[in-house]
């Protein structure tokens, strides 16, 4: 079977077999666009490697010999020829792109001859002796796994001595001794000695790209991006071309619009006299693309118009990487670009007024979980007018954050477990540090480029990140950092703003960001196609107005208990919970009846009209009382009491198992009075609109209803106070008494209950609970291993279990509406908010969900790609 195709013969169409680079080379062969020749080993080839135990087949070393023999011909080149040496990248690629996740070898083929014959050639002896000291670090690094520092310490040591400021001050000699000096460490490291023979440098190279696919850095990110582990990578052979060979070659990438912005500009990096890794790993700090331009004019042209045919060609906003030898022009890779969500954003609405995409590809194109991103918060003009910063690097990933600064990956994880906020700062990242960042507010580096590691991988994560602070020193010696002279020991505190590239010391204050114009027009577009309703939960009149101004239709969730959790209120409320009769609950009553009227007042004023859903008393009573000595103590004086009495009191309200015990509905069966209490503060606000000419629709929830005789009982009574209110305001108003559906066994009898209530609202967290038995607040002792294990393929209380619970919720919803088929069916919980759950609320007709107020975004936007 064929494992090896030219880039001539393939498509891209044909990722799975060739990965995204191979598949795109192809594509870019066939756009005529000019890409040095090679061929692409497949994906087959990698599982039969695995299975092979780590060895190619000989079957497969024959093909590589032939495509070699078919390179030589089409580049007019030879391995180990003195004359023209044919000298190849080898380069990883899988299916889906993960930067700097695999290695890549450059310059393979050269050895001690054709060393000597390239210099010759090129008449530019400190060129090939670059060419291959580049080789021997990178084949030694990737083929050895011999430390990529061992090699760096020997190039700084020779920079320091010479007195060198950057690579480009090595000469010929320089180069010739370092490369000597790397043979030796091949020796030193027990791994005889560089292989001179080019089909056997080539035969190691493909071996260990594949092995790298199983490295654990590769693993990390493919765990971190939820990347299938047996997709495998394919290998690309691809003849060399050299942005090193003098003043008029050099290399870089661009992206075909702003990543960070979105705006519609090609945006990139190039460096002199240089190779790819250079720009890419962010150890030169680049220039811009004007540079290129001023170096060949006539290569600039060219590529400005073959990376808009690659646009209109991949309708997406393109990420290339080219270089230029001797002043022309070679593409050597293309893919989607990555970008932060704010430019996603944009793009997606840009193309589609461009009329290169349609409004249904621009919505399936935004991840939804990456829509949170773009409510990042930021610093007010005013805190930063307020403060000077200590330096300014590249913007490279928008957000504000402040934290501890560390400078090592397990330092910064570390910490990050202590519980503090943390930002890693580092000369430049590898992905080594992959999981220092992930548990970073925010990622600052010395050196690189808006391209570099670094930025690329921040802007994936929705992490804040600024690079290239030239002003910063890193001294992971020392563990500490200098900035514009001033030091830094590691736990420092310091403040990053993203937007800017500012850096500040101490801890700054950061605010919620601004509505984007263009994620609004898109959220419009997602409201057209959805299916779903979108409701906030929200308790506050803050939370609310957040909600609304997101696209929120109303609020399908106010947890009334945590209105009393300020401290005045929780005074009044203790006060309550503490009468021992109903005659010493009438005065806290009252007052707290007074602050929830008002309360409901701003809620209901906010709403004009749209739903307001008010969840009553939920929680356990005991949840309100002191629970240690000292509290205790400064409670008892505040009510006036003893201390003992009301150590009495909470030793009675004590329960085993609280989450299971006297809660929810079960508190107004004991103590009709609260419930009656907190009805009559709804009904007085909605009254009060209502004349003031505010429409207003109260909508009432129960929670923890079971039985259809326990919602009969406390909807007889509440009704009755409802209509004693109404009749002593000679005002008619429309309500509506529904119940959460949280129980399994409210599932099970929902026909039952929908006689009763006036719509349904699932409370998924305590119906997952309830239905594993897992408790919510204990599920991280075992979680873990259940996740690692794949006992659990996911946390049940993140995205829902279909299977179970999700098979519950349809049994209610088809026995409710069984019973009433216009019975109104929410979802509220964090559920709402995951776009794989609201696939399968849609998919079993529930009407809303209802989210936190910065989940109303993303819950719009999955809503509307659960429908297309
Ligand atoms: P990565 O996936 O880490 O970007 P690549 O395989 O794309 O790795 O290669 C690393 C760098 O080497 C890139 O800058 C690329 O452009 C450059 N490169 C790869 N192959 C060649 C080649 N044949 N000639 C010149 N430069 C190359
Ligand atoms: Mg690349
Ligand atoms: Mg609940």
């Amino acid at each position: 079977m064929q494992q090896i195709y030219f880039f001539n013969e393939g498509r891209r169409d044909m990722r799975a077999l060739l990965g995204g680079k191979g598949a795109n080379l192809a594509e870019m062969t066939h756009l005529g666009l000019p890409v040095p020749q090679g061929f692409t080993i497949s994906t087959v080839a990698c599982h039969d490697y695995e299975k092979n135990k780590n060895q190619l087949s000989d079957e497969l070393r024959a093909e590589i010999a032939q495509a070699l023999t078919r390179l030589e011909a089409l580049t007019d080149k030879k391995f180990d020829s003195m004359q023209t040496p044919l000298l190849v990248s080898v380069r990883s690629g899988a299916a889906i792109s993960m930067p700097g996740m695999m290695d890549t070898i450059l310059n393979l083929g050269l050895n001690d001859q054709t060393v000597l014959g390239l210099a010759e050639q090129t008449h530019n002896e400190r060129f090939a002796w670059d060419c291959y000291r580049r080789l021997l670090q990178m084949f030694g690094n990737v083929v050895y796994g011999m430390p990529e520092q061992i090699f760096e310490s020997v190039l700084a040591n020779y920079k320091r001595r010479n007195g060198y400021r950057n690579d480009l001050d090595l000469t010929a000699g320089d180069l010739k001794a370092i490369a000597a000096r790397f043979q030796d460490l091949y020796l030193e490291s027990g791994h005889g000695r560089f292989p001179q023979s080019p089909q056997e440098q080539l035969e190691l190279a493909v071996a260990a790209v594949f092995t790298s696919w199983q490295n654990p850095r590769a693993q990390v990110y493919r765990e971190l991006h939820h990347i299938d582990n047996t997709i495998g990578t394919a290998v690309n052979v691809q003849a060399m071309v050299f942005g090193n060979s003098g003043a008029d070659s050099g290399t870089g990438v661009a992206f075909t619009r702003d990543p960070v912005t979105g705006e519609k500009k090609i945006f990139g990096e190039f460096l002199q006299n240089a190779q790819g890794e250079d720009v890419v790993s962010g150890v030169r700090t680049p220039q811009g693309l004007p540079a290129m331009e001023k170096m060949a004019p006539r290569a600039y042209q060219q590529f400005l118009t073959a990376v808009a045919k690659l646009e209109k060609h991949y309708h997406d906003m393109q990420d290339v990487e080219f270089t230029l030898e001797h002043g022309k022009l070679y593409f050597l890779q293309t893919r989607n670009g990555k970008r932060t969500a704010k430019a996603a954003v944009k793009i997606a609405v840009d193309q589609v007024n461009e009329g290169l995409i349609e409004r249904n590809t621009a919505l399936l194109r935004i991840d939804p979980e990456q829509v949170s991103n773009l409510l990042h918060p930021e610093f007010a003009a005013a805190t930063l007018a307020a403060h000077t910063p200590l330096t300014k690097g590249l913007p490279a990933s928008p957000g504000a954050a402040s934290g501890k600064i560390y400078f090592t990956a397990p330092s910064a994880k570390a910490a990050h477990e202590a519980g503090e906020q943390v930002i890693l700062v580092r000369q430049d990242t590898s992905p080594e540090d992959i999981e220092g960042m992930v548990v970073s507010e925010a990622i600052v580096t010395s050196r690189g480029g808006m391209t570099s590691h670094a930025a690329v991988v921040a802007r994936g994560m929705g992490k804040c990140g600024v690079v290239g602070c030239e002003n910063l020193v890193v001294d992971q010696e020392k563990q500490q950092v200098t900035i514009n002279g001033k030091v830094f020991p590691a736990g420092s505190e310091l403040s990053v703003d993203g937007a800017s590239g500012q850096l500040y010391q101490g801890h700054l204050e950061a605010t919620q960001a601004t509505q984007d114009q263009n994620l609004q027009i898109l959220l419009s577009w997602a409201q057209e196609a959805g299916h779903l309703d979108v409701y906030a939960n929200a308790d506050t009149p803050n939370d609310f107005a957040q909600a609304l101004n997101f696209g929120a239709k109303g609020i399908g969730l106010t947890r009334t208990e945590h209105m009393f959790f300020k401290t005045d209120r929780l005074l009044k409320m203790r006060r309550l919970i503490i009468a021992g009769t109903a005659l010493d609950r009438v005065e806290p009553l009252a007052e707290l009846q007074e602050l929830q009227t008002e309360d409901f007042y701003q809620l209901y004023r906010l709403a004009q009209g749209k739903t307001v859903t008010i969840r009553l008393l939920d929680p356990p009573l005991h949840e309100f009382l002191p629970h240690d000595a000292k509290e205790m103590a400064r409670v008892a004086a505040a009510l006036d009491m003893p201390v003992a009495a009301l150590a009495k009191r909470v030793a009675v309200l004590h329960e085993a198992n609280p989450m299971l015990g006297h809660r929810g509905c079960r508190l107004a069966v004991t103590y009709p009075d609260i419930y009656e209490m907190q009805v009559t503060a709804i009904i007085h606000a909605a009254l009060r609109l209502k004349k003031e000419g505010v429409p207003v629709k109260p909508h009432i929830m129960l929670p923890l209803i079971d039985t259809l005789p326990e919602l009969q009982w406390l909807k007889a009574r509440l009704v009755a106070k409802i209509n004693d209110l109404l009749a002593a305001a000679h005002t008619p108003l429309h309500y509506q008494i529904g119940i959460m559906i949280e129980m399994p066994r409210a599932c099970l009898i929902a026909d039952q209950l929908a006689q009763a209530a006036d719509f349904f609202s699932f409370g998924t967290n305590d119906l997952t609970q309830l239905t594993f038995g897992y408790s919510r607040d204990d599920i991280g002792s075992f979680l873990p291993t259940y996740l690692d294990q794949g006992i659990l393929k996911a946390d049940p209380f993140k995205t829902l279990d279909v299977e179970g619970v999700g098979k519950l919720m349809k049994m209610a919803v088809d026995k409710g509406r069984y019973e009433r088929r216009s019975l109104p069916i929410g979802v509220c919980g964090e559920l709402g908010g995951d776009p794989a759950s609201i696939r399968y609320f849609a998919e079993i007709g529930i009407d809303y969900v209802s989210v936190s107020p910065f989940r109303v975004p993303s819950a719009i936007l999955a809503s509307a790609q659960s429908a297309l």
